[in-house]
């Protein structure tokens, strides 16, 4: 049997936020009915369940907390119904403060979700009205509570930086705050300003003033943002929480499985509108059974050309990404002719492998490579890894190869340079 991860995804939200692109839109009862109708026979009609085993559930969107507890139940019972769950299976769900009363929290204890995502992003009432959250900074502490005093052992806070206007100061107030109440995971991203949002509108111009080295107007500088990552490491790990990856807190025991399982190349199964899967057909070597077209062909300085893995039975093949369409209207019929089926090629893995792998503080075993690919990490990336050692942004330690603190303040130049294609 094979480990599985489930992710379902509810696009529904109260409103839009103003930084967000995600696919989340305000919907009516009868639109979410039908959505739920369709998730249904999504899910039912999943190939070779009996293949595997699910590691674990995340209930994302979007807001899954503004569906009715019955619902969730429901798809709770389905997903039992239908897959081999472990016993000790995490199971998320993603809350908005105010959209999750004392009997919904009860419904999710009673049907099995063991971990709570509390979407707070700031402290700060008057960060929250511009970032167009529902909530203010005492919405989210009643729901806090609610959710500790239903029994809850395992909750995520998630949180932004880098907010227009946003200082060092009120950030560290924010982190403070959220710290007085233990939680026992944090997730701190920094805001990306992404096209199509409203906030791309305002704050597009002085993003792009920031990157050439220039001072923003309203966004942080890149010193203030870097100050606020090493205050939020500083901070969190005097509460005993420590980065287990580039973004992700936790105390030890708590890290996300369901995350960790993405990153380390765990096969998934995503559902709803515009979800991603990645399922691995067979795990055969891949000279037998791979196409041309997923020949290794690292060409890029310091990655050398390899021929494909040669007697090494373990090593993978046939792993393929889907993408479900986006548009509602052919999801509720059903109609996945818009499906995006993407075969992976042992490139593909293996750049994924290491800059997946590579975002976890504890960075990649070189046998692991080794094992799943048939070549070691040295045939392919030698180069690539001599010079980043040499600068000091990756270290090898015994089996594994990580990122120092610098190599992750400076991740995305160095994942960029793991590319083969
Ligand atoms: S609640 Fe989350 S998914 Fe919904 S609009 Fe806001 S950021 Fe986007």
């Amino acid at each position: 049997m094979r480990d599985l991860e489930l992710y379902l995804h509810i696009p529904f939200c109260v409103r839009k936020c103003a930084y967000c692109d995600f696919l989340s839109a305000p919907a009516d009862r009868e639109q979410q009915e039908a959505y739920l109708r369709a998730l249904k026979r999504e899910i039912e009609s999943f190939p070779d369940k009996e293949a595997y085993q699910v590691s674990s559930v995340f209930l994302g969107g979007g807001t899954p907390s503004i569906l009715s507890g019955k619902w969730i139940a429901e798809l709770m019972e389905l997903l039992f119904r239908e897959f081999r769950l472990e016993p000790d299976a995490e199971i998320t769900i993603e809350c908005n403060p105010g959209t999750a009363d004392a009997g919904k929290l009860r419904i999710y204890r009673e049907v099995g979700i063991n971990r709570l995502s509390l979407g707070l992003q700031s402290a700060d009432d008057r960060e929250l009205a511009l970032l167009g959250r529902i909530h203010t900074w005492t919405d989210f502490l009643r729901t806090y509570e609610a959710v500790r005093e239903e029994g809850f052992v395992n909750i995520n806070v998630d949180l932004m930086s880098a907010l227009p206007g946003q200082t060092v100061q009120s950030w560290e107030r924010t982190l403070a705050q959220v710290l007085a109440l233990a939680p026992e995971h944090i997730s701190a991203y920094s805001l990306i300003i992404e096209e199509g949002t409203s906030f791309y509108e305002r704050y597009h111009d002085d993003a792009v003033l920031r990157e050439r080295g220039e001072p923003p107007r309203e966004l942080p500088s890149e010193e203030e943002e870097r100050e606020m990552y090493r205050i939020t490491e500083q901070m969190l790990a005097a509460a005993g929480m420590q980065r287990y990856e580039i973004s992700n807190y936790a105390l030890p025991g708590y890290e996300c499985r369901h995350n960790i399982g993405y990153w380390t190349g765990v096969e998934y199964a995503g559902f709803g509108l515009g979800a991603s899967s990645l399922l691995g057909l067979s795990r055969k070597p891949y000279h037998d059974h791979c196409d041309k077209g997923s020949e290794m062909s690292g060409h890029a300085q310091g990655k050398k050309q390899v021929s494909p893995a040669s007697g090494s039975e373990q090593a993978e093949c046939g792993f393929t990404r889907f993408r479900n369409p986006e548009n509602m209207q052919a999801y509720l019929d059903g109609d996945f002719s818009g499906r995006e089926i993407t075969p992976l090629s042992p490139n593909d893995r293996m750049e994924e492998f290491m800059f997946l792998g590579l975002r976890m503080t504890k960075g990649i075993s070189e046998r692991e490579f080794q094992k799943r690919f048939g070549n070691s990490v040295e045939e392919v990336y030698g180069g690539v890894l001599k010079r980043h050692c040499a600068d000091g942004l990756l270290k090898r330690e015994g089996d594994r190869i990580a990122l120092t603190a610098r190599g992750l303040d400076l991740s995305n130049t160095v994942m960029a340079d793991f590319l083969l294609e």
